[in-house]
């Protein structure tokens, strides 16, 4: 995992809410890993799904962002404006042999995957056109799909999680490019994170499986693999993934309350990443002690009664 790139990192919303307390720690160990280092901190906006992104709610990211100061090299990337290029390199994979076109319809797959299931089989679909002689090819719709390895294993080499195994058995050939022509997400984060020269994904755990197959992606185009550093969610003092239950988790909450932005940076570093005894630091200090290897791998809890008191 050595790597003598200027370090590049990036924060990847999908607009499709506020800002919460777990985006905006993601945000921070980005911002703060770059800034340490002398690197770049880029912001994608994540907007591939047309039917939930909303300009509010980019809106009310960057706001949010911006209060709490994290400041990101150039314009936010736009994910849906990408959409040529993401295509450009489904067609560049069908031509390198890493990809295929898929003629079965969703009431095939369907099909396979009743039958599959009442039969006590795996549901992993394996498209029968994988290896398929391009001279049958019908005159009708197709996805491209990755041409994943079906034998051995997927090793992610994480920051955090250290060496995280996938049996390549359990991942199917994921489709990269739908039948109109537009790019599933999976594909796209790839293509874009290789676009904006990304050396270091820091990002929730609940993406660790996308890892997997979005190496694949990457082994596909000969692309260097960028550092994985998957985090372990936030959870409330009950030991459950956080939610509105447990109390405030939008950060403008906090911001219109009146809480010092400083202090919040301070809490949010801590959630999760820790450096010795250390409680209070200011950016300088953070910038410079901020390290993945400090990230620890239970999830950390957030307490409000300590947040409460960042404000006093
Ligand atoms: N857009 C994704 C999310 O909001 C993040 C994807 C990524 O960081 O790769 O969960």
């Amino acid at each position: 995992m050595t790597d003598s790139r200027p370090v590049v990192t990036r924060f990847a919303p999908s607009p499709t809410g506020y800002l919460h307390i777990g985006g905006a720690r993601t945000a921070l160990f980005n911002w703060l890993y770059a800034r340490g280092r002398g690197g770049k901190f880029l912001l994608r906006i994540e907007d591939t799904d047309r039917a939930r992104s909303t300009p509010e709610a980019t809106e009310a990211i960057l706001k949010g962002l911006t209060w709490l100061g994290l400041d990101w090299d150039g314009a936010p990337v736009s994910q849906f404006e990408g959409r040529e290029r993401h295509a450009e390199v489904a067609r560049q994979m069908l031509d390198n042999g890493s990809a295929y076109k898929c003629f079965s319809t969703q009431d095939e797959i369907e099909t396979f995957r009743e039958t599959a299931r009442a039969e006590g089989r795996s549901t992993l679909f394996l498209s029968p056109w994988r290896d398929a002689d391009p001279s049958t090819y019908p005159d009708a719709p197709f996805v491209i799909r990755l041409r994943a390895p079906r034998e051995g294993q997927t090793v992610v080499r994480d920051a955090v999680q250290g060496d995280v195994v996938f049996g390549n058995d359990q991942l199917d050939d994921m489709i990269l490019l739908r039948s109109d022509g537009t790019p599933t997400y999976m594909h796209a984060v790839v293509v874009d994170d290789h676009d904006m020269g990304v050396t270091h994904i820091i990002r929730g755990d609940d993406h660790l499986t996308n890892a997997a197959r979005q190496q694949q992606v990457y082994q596909g185009m000969g692309w260097d693999v960028p550092v994985f550093a998957h985090i372990p969610l936030i959870h409330g003092q009950d030991g459950k993934k956080l939610s509105k239950r447990h109390g405030a988790v939008g950060l403008h909450e906090y911001a219109t309350a009146g809480y010092p932005a400083a202090a919040m940076r301070n809490y949010l570093a801590r959630l999760g990443w820790s450096h010795g005894d250390d409680e209070l630091f200011d950016d300088a200090q953070a910038m410079e002690w901020f390290d993945l290897s400090g990230i620890g791998k239970a999830p950390a809890r957030l307490d409000f009664k300590k947040l409460e008191h960042v404000s006093g």
